[in-house]
């Protein structure tokens, strides 16, 4: 693909890689942990960041760019980097901008694992969360500002509580208190939603998900929008504003601006210390899965929009939440946020709580028992007794998992079928 600025699903198909005369037609995969150079001279330009260049793949590796490149433009932004996982990317993108004695805000409506790194495992870092309520007015929202505030963090789709994130209300007041917005937008995936055009600053991503989307590879993405203005906050952002003495006073804002700072700290800094990396197998995978993501989410979610419906419809069920059904609470949100549809992830309360949710999923034939979401193949889980099992009763009404709960995820199959397992597995309850 030469320089033809193209439709999102070209990008999908062809983004980030661009092979000359005679060269692989497919990402090639670069499995190499180094890279040789002629003069030693060559080589400690790109330990200073006067060049670039690839010279060990824990910091960088030609297969993971190429397909970083990929992602970053599905989401309109300036640079991305790839990583290890989506549990990575979260720390990465938090941890490049706030250290020992910042405070961070997210919403509470987040993912579990990612909500255990904040508040307990950064905690243990020095940086303290509030958690707000992502249905939380602008004014609530200002309250939870403090003098070290460094970040707003939310989930565009919340997994697994499925609450739509009002992206522009969370940029706004993130703005006016000169931090950024970090979005998780693993569920929308930029096929169903770019928070970039809704001013988030910072993207992430489990590729794990949607974007690999055959339950293949674990990984993460970070994708940097390049707007927001580090310099004119200089005082809240000491790491990028003032000279990095681990690479002879660099600083990044200025030597690589608003574009490509962030990302450029984040691999020069912490990827080389923590060294979360993507294989490239695992990178070459990842973008098997996204040359069809446009192909595939839209199927995704006519699967569980005629699965939700179907649900609403039966009295077997006592609530379905899913927001492509007009009676739930995030309809308007999602309607401007997610037009074209949400995710292939729906959850419903079976009548007769945990025992008869237990039931029906072990009758189910189909769809299968898994801890993951968004694969190809449709899978359900019920939290009460797998992800949440060490919570109560009132903990796991707390947490917006009820005992009842099932989460299913609906794959690509055809949703008669998956609509015909459901009623089988509810009749023998
Ligand atoms: C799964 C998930 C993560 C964590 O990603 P891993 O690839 O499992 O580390 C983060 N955010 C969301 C929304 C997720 O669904």
């Amino acid at each position: 693909m030469k320089n033809q600025k193209t439709r999102i699903e070209t990008t999908c198909v062809q983004g980030g890689y661009t092979p000359g005369n005679g060269e692989p037609r497919q990402v090639p995969i670069i499995q190499s942990t180094t890279f040789k150079y002629n003069t030693s001279e060559d080589m400690g330009k790109l330990f200073d960041l006067e060049a670039s260049g690839y010279f060990y793949s824990r910091l960088q590796n030609p297969t993971c760019d190429t397909v970083a490149s990929k992602i970053c433009a599905l989401e309109g932004g300036s640079s991305a980097m790839l990583l290890s996982s989506g549990q990575a990317a979260s720390f990465f993108a938090v941890f490049n901008i706030a250290s020992c004695g910042d405070h961070v805000i997210s919403s509470s409506s987040i993912y579990g694992g990612t909500y255990n790194l904040f508040a307990v495992t950064m905690k243990k870092m020095g940086i303290e969360f509030t958690f707000v309520d992502p249905d939380c007015t602008e004014e609530e929202l200002h309250k939870a500002f403090k003098p070290n505030t460094k970040a707003v963090f939310g989930e565009t789709i919340a997994n697994p509580a499925l609450t739509v994130l009002d992206i522009e209300k969370f940029a706004k007041v993130a703005h006016a208190h000169g931090v950024p917005l970090i979005i998780d937008n693993t569920f929308a995936t930029p096929i169903n939603c770019r928070p970039f055009e809704h001013g988030a600053d910072i993207v992430t991503h489990s590729t794990t998900k949607y974007m690999d989307g055959h339950g293949v590879a674990v990984g993460g993405c970070i994708v940097d929008s390049g707007k927001f203005d580090w310099m004119a906050h200089k005082e809240k952002f000491p790491g990028l504003c003032t000279p990095d003495d681990s690479y002879h006073g660099i600083t990044y804002a200025e030597k690589f601006g608003k574009e490509g700072a962030f990302i450029t700290k984040a691999t020069a800094q912490l990827m080389r210390d923590f060294g979360c990396t993507q294989s490239p197998q695992s990178a070459f995978y990842l973008n098997l899965g996204l040359e069809s993501l446009h192909v595939r989410i839209p199927r995704h979610c006519l699967n569980a929009q005629k699965v939700a419906e179907f649900l609403e419809s039966n009295d077997k069920i006592a609530w379905v939440n899913y927001s492509g059904l007009p009676s739930n609470k995030y309809y308007a949100l999602a309607q401007k946020y997610l037009p074209n549809g949400s995710c292939g992830v729906v959850s419903f309360g079976v009548k007769g709580g945990r025992k008869a949710a237990e039931a029906f999923m072990k009758a189910l034939k189909v769809i299968a028992i898994e801890t993951h979401v968004a694969d190809a193949r449709s899978c359900c889980l019920h939290p009460a007794s797998a992800t949440h099992r060490q919570m109560n009763e009132q903990e796991l009404i707390n947490a917006g998992v009820p005992g009842d709960l099932v989460r299913l995820s609906c794959g690509l199959e055809n949703y008669q079928d998956l609509i015909d397992d459901i009623t089988q597995a509810l009749a023998s309850i």
